[in-house]
């Protein structure tokens, strides 16, 4: 059988702001979106794995300052930055993940060396840069982590006394900075203070095995040692080659409620749903059930794919092997 390989990532999930939107912010967006799918894309039509090809799209995320993960990381309460990441391999239902890493520069690449060099799933903060060093990982001053845009939107959370998902907060300080005509800040599609930042990718090779990662600075002004569900496996993450890969963004605390990437896969395996029943259930039914906001993205083994979101807009992309990449934002 000749399978359909695509790889499809997302840069997270939230509320529309046509009206007070850059055209060249928006065109940002659809171009740093193509350039990860053309990298990943190139990874499957060579014959890589599901794996690698998930593995370079989201790396190349966390290296984009636009989407909160690696160098675009929100700040947490103490002004500091606390990573998290997971990667799963459908083919061996293998997996990897860290949380609360503070100076691994691609998370990610942390996630897939656990996945790869060691017996546990998850390693945290000291340990997970222990392990990271161990493994001869790059490692970063926090500074790099130091973006002036999420610097502001931290600044507002502050003011606002509460924790922001992270697109909210660059919607926040958007608007400010447009009242006060200032320049420094693009103005984002999807509102800032209304939006999830995390990335994710998921793909099908063409062997026709399925994988799935996801990374993220979490949520604007967090409290220290909070963890969500980006690096939690069945939550923010999941991949079996029998049912589908899944990667989420969205309001972490209710995708870790209702277990929602497993949830998708589990539809599939116990109640024969196909990958678009699954994943719509989850994220228009479920999930909206304990107010839980965001979008996945999916693949299967036959090389279907959804995007579904409950929210207005979700930075979202997929490339076939051998066809021009779709990128998108809105509904
Ligand atoms: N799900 C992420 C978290 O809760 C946030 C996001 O998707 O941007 O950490």
């Amino acid at each position: 059988m000749t399978i359909n390989a695509v790889i499809a990532i997302h840069g997270g999930a939230g509320t529309i702001v046509r009206a007070s939107m850059a055209p060249d912010a928006e065109a940002r967006y659809h171009a740093e979106l193509r350039a990860v799918l053309v990298a990943a894309q190139r990874v499957l039509a060579d014959g890589g794995s599901a794996l690698d090809a998930v593995t370079q799209a989201v790396r190349l995320l966390e290296d984009c300052p636009l989407f909160n993960a690696g160098h675009g990381a929100v700040f947490t309460s103490a002004g500091t930055h606390e990573l998290d990441a997971s990667i799963m391999d459908g083919r061996t239902l293998e997996a990897g993940a860290v949380s609360c890493v503070k100076r691994v520069r691609n998370p990610i690449v942390a996630a897939r060396h656990v996945l790869e060099y060691s017996e546990h799933v998850m390693f945290t903060a000291e340990g997970a840069e222990a392990f990271a060093q161990e493994q001869g990982l790059e490692f970063v001053d926090p500074s790099y982590f130091h973006t002036d845009a999420r610097y502001r939107q931290w600044q507002l959370a502050r003011e606002q006394q509460r924790a922001m998902l992270d697109h909210d907060g660059a919607s926040l300080a958007a608007q400010q900075e447009a009242s006060a005509n200032e320049e420094a800040l693009p103005h984002e599609p999807i509102d800032p203070n209304k939006k999830f930042g995390t990335v994710g990718a998921v793909a099908v090779d063409l062997y026709g095995h399925v994988a799935a990662a996801t990374s993220t600075g979490g949520i604007t002004n967090k409290q220290i040692g909070r963890v969500g569900d980006a690096p939690l496996i069945g939550a923010g993450c999941y991949a079996d080659n029998a049912t589908c890969a899944v990667s989420t963004t969205g309001s972490g605390e209710m995708f870790m409620r209702m277990v929602a990437a497993y949830d998708v896969a589990a539809q599939m395996a116990y109640r024969g749903a196909s990958l678009e029943e699954a994943a719509n259930d989850v994220v228009m039914n479920r999930l909206p059930r304990i107010d839980g906001r965001g979008g996945l993205i999916a693949v299967d083994a036959h090389g279907n794919v959804v995007l579904p979101f409950n929210t207005e807009g979700m930075y979202r992309g997929y490339a076939r092997v051998g066809e021009v990449p779709v990128t998108a934002i809105y509904r």
